[in-house]
Formats: C-alpha cells, sequence, structure tokens
C-alpha cells in the first residue's frame, strides 16, 4: 500500500532518513506536525531534504470540490485518495473555535437507514495518515483565518471502531504531534461494543458519543442494523463498563425523525436507557437525506421532547444544524457532490467570510 504523509510513525521517518542527523529528522517531523505546512515551506531544511520529502511522502488528499455554508463559518471538502475513492470532512467555525468533523472510512458500513453514508454503502477503511491528514489541512485553513482548530470529532464518513486500530493511532498522533488534547477529542459509534470496551481501556481520555436515536431492541433493529449484533442491554453494559472506569461523561447522539422516534414513549424510554448511565443526549433533529423519506421533528415539538426530558431528569442539548444547504450536516456526507443549493467552489482556497 502507498505510504502518504502522515502514514508514517516517528521512528519509520526515522528509518526513511537514516542518513540525516537526528535534529533534521526532528525539524522534519515538526514541519509536518507542529507546522503543518508543505515541506517547501521549511526554511530551516536543506532544499535537497525538502525535495525528497516532498517527494517520497506525497499528500495523501487532492482536494475535489470546496463548499461553503453558513456565511463562511462550514466549510466541507471532498477529497480524492490516492485509489479515487472519496471522503469529506468539514470545518465549523465558531466566534471563540473551530471544531473539525473528520471521516475515519470511505463510506460506512453500518447501513443506517436515515444516514446517506450508509445509504450508499462501504468503500474502504481510511489509513492513519489519511485522518491525520484531515486535520492538518482543517488546522491550516482555520489559521489561515486567523482561528485555532480547538477541536476534533469523529463524526463524519464511517463507523471509527469498525477502522478502531487506525483511528486510535489517529487519536495518538493528534493528540501527541499535533497537540489537541484528548479532551478535545470525540470518538462516536453506533454503539460498536468491542470498541467501547477497547476504548474502556485506552490510555487517553477522548470523549466517547454513542448514536443511539432509539431505545427499544425491536424499533431499533429497523433503523441501525448493527443493533441485532449487540443489542440494547449489551450496550448499556458495555457503556456503564465505561463510564465506572473512567469517570467521563458519555453522550447520546439522538436524530429527531417525526413519529419515528419522537413520541412521548420514546422520551421516557430514552430517559430510562440514559438515566442510569447518567449521560447527556445531544437532538439533532433528522437532515434530510436522499435514499430515506420521513422528514424531521419540526422546531415546536423539538423543543417539547427536550423539555421531556428534563422533566425526566436528563440533560438535553438541541444541537445546532450546520451547513444543511451543502449537505455538510450530520448524515449528509456521501462523497458525491450533486449540485446543491449552496455554493459549490471548487478548489478555491479561501471562502469570503
Ligand atoms: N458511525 C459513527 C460516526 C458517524 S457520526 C456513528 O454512528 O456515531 C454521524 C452522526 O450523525 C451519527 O450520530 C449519526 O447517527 C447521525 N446522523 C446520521 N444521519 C443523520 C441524519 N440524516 N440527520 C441527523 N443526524 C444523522
Amino acid at each position: 500500500m502507498r505510504r502518504s504523509r502522515y502514514d508514517l510513525r516517528r521512528e519509520d521517518l526515522a528509518e526513511l532518513l537514516a542518513g540525516e542527523p537526528r535534529y533534521r529528522q526532528d525539524q522534519v517531523w515538526e514541519g509536518l506536525y507542529a507546522h503543518g505546512t508543505d515541506p517547501q515551506d521549511w526554511s530551516n531544511v536543506p532544499k535537497a531534504l525538502r525535495a525528497r520529502v516532498s517527494e517520497e511522502l506525497p499528500p495523501a488528499l487532492e482536494l475535489a470540490a470546496e463548499s461553503v455554508s453558513d456565511a463562511g463559518d462550514t466549510v466541507k471538502w471532498l477529497w480524492t485518495l490516492h485509489d479515487g475513492r472519496q471522503i469529506e470532512t468539514v470545518l465549523m467555525r465558531y466566534p471563540d473555535r473551530a471544531t473539525v468533523c473528520v471521516s475515519s472510512q470511505a463510506g460506512c458500513a453500518m447501513a443506517c437507514s436515515f444516514c446517506a453514508t450508509g445509504q450508499a454503502g462501504f468503500d474502504r477503511h481510511l489509513t492513519t495518515g489519511e485522518v491525520v491528514e484531515q486535520v492538518v489541512r482543517a488546522r491550516s485553513r482555520a489559521a489561515a483565518d486567523g482561528q485555532r482548530l480547538s477541536n476534533v470529532v469523529f463524526m463524519g464518513m464511517g463507523e471509527p471502531f469498525a477502522n478502531f486500530d487506525r483511528t486510535w493511532e489517529a487519536v495518538e498522533r493528534i493528540h501527541r504531534d499535533i497537540g489537541l488534547g484528548a479532551r478535545h477529542l470525540t470518538l462516536s459509534t453506533v454503539g460498536v461494543v468491542p470498541g467501547i470496551k477497547r476504548l474502556t481501556e485506552a490510555s487517553l481520555p477522548v470523549n466517547l458519543a454513542v448514536s443511539l436515536h432509539l431505545a427499544n431492541d425491536a424499533e431499533r433493529n429497523e433503523l441501525v442494523p448493527i443493533n441485532k449484533r449487540y443489542p440494547l442491554d449489551v450496550l448499556a453494559a458495555a457503556c456503564h463498563d465505561y463510564v465506572d472506569a473512567t469517570h467521563r461523561r458519555l453522550s447520546f447522539e439522538w436524530a429527531l425523525i417525526a413519529d419515528v422516534n419522537d413520541t412521548d414513549r420514546h422520551a421516557r424510554e430514552l430517559a430510562d436507557y440514559a438515566r442510569p448511565l447518567r449521560a447527556h443526549v445531544n437532538l439533532i433533529p433528522l437532515n434530510p437525506t436522499p435514499g430515506y423519506p420521513v422528514r424531521g421533528t419540526p422546531p415546536e415539538r423539538v423543543r417539547r421532547f427536550a423539555e421531556q426530558l428534563q422533566d425526566l431528569g436528563i440533560n438535553a442539548t438541541v444541537r445546532r444544524t450546520r451547513g444543511t444547504d451543502i449537505d455538510a450536516a450530520c448524515g449528509q456526507l456521501r462523497a458525491t457532490h450533486a449540485p446543491s443549493t449552496g455554493v459549490d467552489l471548487v478548489a478555491k482556497p479561501r471562502a469570503a467570510r
């Protein structure tokens, strides 16, 4: 398999640059991670070495399209990988911080009916370098606009726990070498229990989000097929062990879908499931996708659902949707840039703010 710029571990780089003194290797590593700039810009590194790094370690991501929404505060990139596969990354800017939403797989095998990535199916796992480079690119873009990238969420295309090893190596690299602390990183899973168990044992205190959407097996089996493999009681047990061992807060994601999971009964089921785990609930009104005809819950009902949860003793937040007009919102990533109502700017490096 082809090795891209961020696929190498520090010791792999040492091997590749075996003839170079240690401090030169450090300069290259810093150029890649601390600065995240192109080798050509490393003025402290000799030209020949810069050229060598450029040639032997090509970037993994080639920009295919950029779309901008929310007056420039949401940017979505479509990248082409070396084998022609495509993935998407979304940068969300807020007044005081910037969050990048990265993909962990090209496509997804989990087949959740309401998610555009699931509707399109699975292509392949991403390498560590392909994940890390999404963060580096987003950081550069934020920096160009005077902003610091503060958070990474693994909520783009794919199921991170179906690609655990490479994803975890990316987490370690983002924490240690890029310097975004583990507490600013969030892994989101549909409920792949072995991954939750591994995270329970893991050394870095990253955040965990579980995409729940339904709290009874009969209905969840339909919407989230992996529930047949890891049913709700098994999932709850893994979550319980996680919270017990790590003392970290768990969150549940709940995409509100009209009449599918937004009734009073659903609120009660969710509250009963979340309460013993002291989980926080994030409510996301369903974003439209081509393969799922059902509507999102109307705003009035969203508010009521949130109030019901609060009355039942559950902390719930309604998430503001970003980038729906450019198909950049939760569940809309599918790597086909159909013409959208948003602005599609092909390979334009900077958005007007
Ligand atoms: N596979 C992981 C990572 C993807 S995160 C996971 O399932 O957690 C993407 C989030 O968006 C998940 O919570 C997913 O359930 C949610 N989602 C998917 N489709 C959506 C849609 N159409 N509207 C709103 N949220 C959606």
